[in-house]
């Protein structure tokens, strides 16, 4: 038995862990992180960059079948599933190879092993001690199932979708939230024949309402069928398919079903618990500071309530690191962190949406408007159609924006800092926004919620 000691000690090496390491290092702190798999975490390795590159190769897919409307001749001869690996862990094996290389450069102490709390100030990996003046817990989360749902054969999770080294023909995926509609956004540009089942009445079910509707509208369009507000029955399988049944009677066949119904925190069995860590359902509880029950302890990323998003990770992580270094960071609250679901098309928001607007300042104290991409000539040229949704408070800021289009997440960025910095149209109007971009559309919604439209009347 051996006895490392630390400023900081780090649980887990994923989005929110390995970012509270960075940042630890860079201010001076000694480091010890933690990993039992792979530095880089669910969002590099299992999640966001996959995801993405996957996503990127079925944009690929649609813009070759329609490269006609382009005036371009070329086919679409299908998809080489092999290549399209090939493509992603490419993309996945170099940044793995950056963010090792920069772990390293910061004298980080990567210490491989599953770990497990044993006191306030003590990590066990193996026999060995991981002693540090400060804990952060940052264990992540794993793909959630339904009660008596196993997952195995060919009902599977986003794990599993994502080493498949075929295209299914038919699918049915369970919730129609983030994951759930990015992964039925690739198969149908991969030519499967895909639905959706949300137990809720819309798509993408945490966004304002009129952006799931849009959705809706965008994948009827592009035949992804969906169910919506009726629960999941029941599953069988056999050697060609699954029979997926649900409560209202109906039976989907597919050749394989895809849980996607959420994210549990991964905190089972590592001792917070017996260390005095309060939790709740398996998350771990912190104040807005991110401290546990226990001093000295904090967490960060999926396994605190919330949204479970990379770059919250990596906020609560920067964030923790500069709260032990006393430099008092400033709190995001959830309401204000960008999402971003990179389906085609996209959707993006920061901020209320309208009926929470409504329900915290009354009806008559907002005003939204809609600005459609209909009149955004980059947009046009694109070939994509949705809308930009802005919500103010009447002679008060912008406290939300929503968006629906191709790529319109890249113009999210714009949007939370209009609403983290509380800015009013009238702040926003006078400043320029490039012609011809999809940002223009921000630009375009803040003139006329200023009272001075260029192009709407
Ligand atoms: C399919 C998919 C797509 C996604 N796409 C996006 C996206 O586009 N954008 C976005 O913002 N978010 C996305 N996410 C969510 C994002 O991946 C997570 O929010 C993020 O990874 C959370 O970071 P984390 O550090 O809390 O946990 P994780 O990234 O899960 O990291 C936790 C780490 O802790 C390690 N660990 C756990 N227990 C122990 C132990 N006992 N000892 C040692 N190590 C341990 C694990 O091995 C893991 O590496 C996606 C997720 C999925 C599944």
């Amino acid at each position: 038995m051996s006895e490392q000691n630390f400023d900081i000690v780090v649980l887990g090496g994923g989005s929110g862990g390995y970012a509270a390491a960075l940042r630890a290092s860079e201010l001076g702190f000694t480091v010890g992180l933690i990993e039992k798999d792979k530095v880089g975490g669910t969002c590099l390795h299992r999640g966001c960059i996959p995801t993405k590159a996957l996503l990127h190769a079925a944009e690929v897919a649609d813009v070759s079948r329609d490269s006609a409307k382009y005036g371009i001749n070329a086919t679409f001869e299908g998809v080489d599933v092999a290549g399209v690996t090939t493509y992603r862990e490419g993309i996945v094996a170099k940044k793995y190879k950056g963010l090792l290389g920069l772990v390293k450069a910061r004298g980080i102490t990567t210490i491989e092993g599953a770990g497990r709390l044993v006191s306030p100030t003590t990590v066990q990996v193996g026999e060995d001690m991981i002693v540090g003046k400060h804990v952060i817990l940052a264990t992540g989360s794993y793909s959630r199932s339904l009660p008596g749902l196993e997952i195995g054969g060919r009902v599977i999770t986003s794990e599993q979708a994502l080493e498949l080294d075929f295209v299914p023909k038919k699918v049915v995926v369970l919730g129609g939230g983030v994951i759930g509609v990015e992964f039925a956004s690739v198969w149908k540009s991969f030519g499967a024949d895909v639905t959706i089942v949300e137990a809720l009445p819309h798509l993408v079910p945490n966004e304002d309402e009129s952006i799931s509707k849009s959705l809706e509208r965008a994948f009827r369009r592009r035949g992804i069928d969906f169910r919506l507000g009726v629960r999941f029955a029941g599953v069988t399988q056999n050697e060609n398919g699954v029979i997926v049944s649900l409560e209202n009677g109906d039976t989907i066949d597919a050749e394989l079903l895809l849980v996607a119904v959420g994210r549990g925190p991964s905190t089972a069995n590592l001792g917070y618990e017996e260390v005095g860590v309060t939790m709740d359902r398996g998350f771990v509880i912190t104040n807005e500071r991110l401290a546990t029950s226990v001093p000295g302890v904090y967490a960060v990323g999926d396994i605190v309530p919330g949204l479970q998003l990379a770059h919250r990770g990596f906020q609560q992580g920067i964030f923790v690191a500069e709260e032990i270094a006393g430099l008092n960071p400033v709190v995001i609250a959830d309401v204000n962190i960008p999402k971003v679901t990179y389906c085609d098309p996209e959707v993006a928001s920061v901020g209320l949406s309208e009926a929470n607007a409504v329900e915290q300042y009354g009806a008559e104290s907002i005003t939204t408007y809609d600005y459609s991409l209909a009149g955004n000539g980059k947009s046009e040229i694109i070939g994509t159609s949705g809308s930009v949704k802005v919500v103010r408070v009447n002679d008060g800021p912008v406290v939300g924006v929503h968006m629906i289009g191709a790529r319109v997440g890249e113009l999210i960025g714009e949007a939370q800092l209009i609403v983290n910095w509380e800015a009013y149209p009238e702040d926003i109007a006078p400043l320029i926004h490039a012609h011809p971009t999809q940002n223009e559309s921000l630009g375009e919604a803040f003139l006329y919620l200023a009272g001075r439209p260029l192009h709407t009347l």
